[in-house]
């Protein structure tokens, strides 16, 4: 795993009263042990990953509550897991990063909302929505919408969102329906603290056992019963969500005396419009405002009183809505025409239909509504230079950096083992021309990106072979896939695999298999060797493949560059029908640095020797045309001003952080390219027998710094 959560996991241990302190995520883990949850499943995933990493360390905890907790192979897995709540009374929590991971699990929230359940059921997502997201920009409001899965979108605040999880779980339970929870990246990681409740043990668990199986026809998803549950969705369980709702105050309203106008806003994004008010002094720095607020802390379903209450009496309110389509915008306008109210509403008029509300946009957003609302007793005179002054100091930067900041797209971490695979297609492509690349997701998309720029599509987790199942075809020659270990498992055996080999499909697919899900944090897969129990799982990609009948085989370490265009050239080229598969092998080198740091460390502290290899450029050598850098993209491998004063090209330069994974050397030796990389190892600790040498080969080395002046 990425880290370890051994000192966080002592904050779930915390009891009625204590303070807990810390990350926005460990307070939802801490709210579902406090809520009495049975059992817990997900699939990683930015940026709830820290909840498994965390539930996986906690396994001691979770045991003496009886709690049962399992990395789920797919959100799908994770989603069907919720089936123990729709017969018997268990409370439990599923979580994964969303839209993509909901994608997956569709099929099983359908019949889960649809058959209902009796134990709370909660979906943890992580809304991985707008700026540093790494997926498909849309929203789960719409799977909440079509399958009737009440929504929680809480109010950035730990004691809110703590109380929100344990009536998430009540709502679930008196509504008999599933209830997704959605956190923001800022949410998951912001900081903070809330008084604690105890954990609470489950009555039925894995140590609290159900007495016998419960069978009803009803909640089975199967017509007739499916006609009468989608009736039930809308005659009985929605009533009964709306009325808990109000009942219970989940949504929450905040006055303010300016209140001839009011902002309604998805509770997830209250933090952000109390900032852009305070720009405006319209709110203190305790979140004070002067324009009354409601805060949508659940979005599915919506109080109708609530709403046009909120709206009697206002000229105008704005609705604060992230992302598109503007569900709630339009939802608002229905229930206050029907209720005859001519409130004005504004929403994507002033703010963006698409994209992050950043604070920027925020602050326009908010400064156009009260421009176009003018709420009586604020002066609106100072509206746009206050926006302009808080938003000069982008266009300062940029003047000052002497135009646009230049772009940094993501790449491959220095040392990466998925880097020489990619230098290995690019060193072939120049010998057999182009070919169609079917990418994938995991570290490895990275290589639609410069330098390499290889992939042609990407079409979701473990999908790489099954989206060239017709493009494939349409080739004189063979395609290649890509799909990573994670991705694998995931879905990619299941329906890559099969597919191709069903459908006798003749083309080549490369599987990474750097030992872990690398690009969530390194969390442990099937073919990691052990779960999260410290249990050996016993399974291989290279067995799996074989039980499902892949003939060509062959399985590289990534960094042998030769080797590598060797078995892709094969591949490529063999009259042997069907599916080709490379298993490129070799450690994730960031799990790998975490892994051997700190042995290297307590090595160096005992005075044990340490070898450390590097590698470097011989900079009288270096020709200066960089194609070492084009072939590997590492971001060790950078350049520096020519030394010498003839030459003008800036000469390769190795930085201190290389890791000595040897592509370098492996490159420049598999496209010939000029000999000026070299290899060193650096000794730390150094032996007699280490110092005794180098002092041998000191003597045969010239070195200007050490010779006499007159030898010079
Ligand atoms: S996390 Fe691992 S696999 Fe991913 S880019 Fe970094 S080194 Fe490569
Ligand atoms: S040997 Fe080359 S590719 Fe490997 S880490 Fe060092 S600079 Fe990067």
């Amino acid at each position: 795993m990425e880290r370890s959560f051994a000192r966080e996991v002592q904050a779930l241990r915390l009891g009625e009263g204590d303070v807990f302190h810390g990350e926005g995520i460990l307070a939802i883990t801490k709210a579902l042990l406090q809520s009495g949850v049975s059992y817990v499943g997900g699939y990683q995933g930015a940026p709830v990953s820290h909840m498994m990493d965390v539930l996986a360390d906690a396994s001691e905890l979770l045991d003496e509550l009886g709690v049962h907790f399992e990395a789920s192979a797919s959100e799908a897995a994770a989603a069907a897991m919720l089936g123990a709540s729709i017969n018997y009374p268990m409370r439990g929590a599923v979580v994964w990063k969303s839209t993509v991971g909901t994608n997956v699990a569709s099929d099983a929230l359908s019949n889960l909302a649809s058959a209902g359940v009796v134990g709370g059921a909660l979906i943890v997502l992580g809304e991985d929505y707008g700026e540093g997201s790494s997926i498909i920009q849309e929203r789960s409001h719409a799977f909440a919408l079509k399958s009737t899965i009440w929504l929680v979108d809480p109010r950035p605040h730990h004691g809110t969102m703590v109380d929100l999880v344990e009536k998430a779980f009540e709502l679930s339970e008196v509504s008999h329906t599933p209830v997704m929870v959605e956190y923001r990246i800022r949410t998951c990681h912001m900081h903070g603290r809330f008084r604690c409740r105890d954990n609470r043990r489950p009555a039925l668990s894995k140590t609290a056992h159900l007495e016998q199986p419960e069978f009803r026809q009803e909640r089975i998803s199967l017509p007739p019963s499916t006609y009468v549950q989608e009736k039930l969705k809308i005659d009985q369980r929605l009533p009964a969500a709306i009325d808990f709702i109000r009942k219970r105050q989940l949504n929450e309203i905040f006055e303010g005396d300016l209140d001839d106008v009011g902002i309604i806003t998805q509770g997830g994004l209250y933090n952000s419009t109390i900032q852009a008010l305070q720009h405006f002094r319209l709110a203190d720095v305790f979140g004070k405002s002067r324009i009354p607020i409601l805060v949508l802390n659940v979005t599915h379903p919506l109080v109708p009183e609530e709403i046009t209450g909120f709206c009697a009496g206002k000229r105008a309110v704005l609705m604060v809505e992230e992302g598109n389509p503007d569900y709630l915008e339009q939802a608002v306008n229905v229930l206050l025409r029907k209720a005859g109210l001519n409130t004005t509403v504004h929403g994507k008029d002033v703010l963006p239909h698409a994209g992050e509300y950043v604070a920027e946009v925020m602050l326009q957003g908010i400064g156009q509504f009260l421009s176009a609302s003018s709420p009586a007793g604020f002066d609106t005179g100072e509206i746009s230079n206050s926006v302009a002054s808080a938003t000069s100091g982008r266009a300062r930067a940029v003047d000052l950096l002497s135009g646009p900041v230049p772009k940094r797209p993501p790449g491959f971490c220095t040392g990466c083992p998925e880097r020489p695979v990619f230098s290995a297609v690019k060193l072939l492509e120049k010998e057999i021309g182009k070919v169609h690349i079917a990418a994938d997701i995991g570290c490895h998309t990275f290589s639609t990106l410069p330098p390499f720029h290889l992939g042609n599509t990407v079409l979701g987790y473990g999908l790489g072979l099954a989206s060239s199942a017709a493009v494939s075809p349409a080739f004189p020659n063979r395609t290649v896939s890509i799909m990573g270990d994670g991705g694998f498992w995931h879905n990619g055996l299941s329906s890559g695999v099969s597919g191709a080999l069903f459908n006798k499909a003749d083309s080549v697919l490369v599987v990474m298999d750097n030992g872990y899900s690398s690009a969530t944090g390194q969390q442990y897969i099937p073919s990691s060797g052990r779960n999260y129990q410290a249990q050996p799982t016993g399974m291989s990609i290279a067995r799996a493949l074989k039980g499902m009948g892949v003939r060509w085989l062959r399985t590289v370490e990534t960094y042998r560059v030769g080797t590598m265009m060797k078995t892709l050239r094969k591949a490529l080229t063999t009259r042997q029908p069907g599916l080709k598969v490379i298993i490129a092998q070799s450690e994730c080198q960031l799990a790998r640095q975490r892994r051997i740091k700190p042995d290297v460390r307590r090595k160096l502290a005992r005075g044990e020797r340490v070898v450390r290899t590097r590698f470097g450029v011989d900079e009288s050598t270096c020709t200066g045309d960089h194609s070492c850098i084009r072939l590997s993209g590492c971001p060790s491998l950078t350049i520096k001003p020519n030394p010498d004063p003839l030459r003008r090209n800036p000469v390769a330069h190795v930085d201190n952080n290389c890791v000595g994974c040897g592509l370098c050397g492996e490159v420049a030796d598999a496209a010939v390219l000029c000999p000026s990389f070299y290899r060193a190892r650096v000794i730390q600790n150094p032996s007699r027998w280490d110092r005794w040498l180098d002092r041998l080969r000191r003597r045969f080395v010239y070195d200007p710094a050490t010779q006499p002046s007159s030898a010079r």
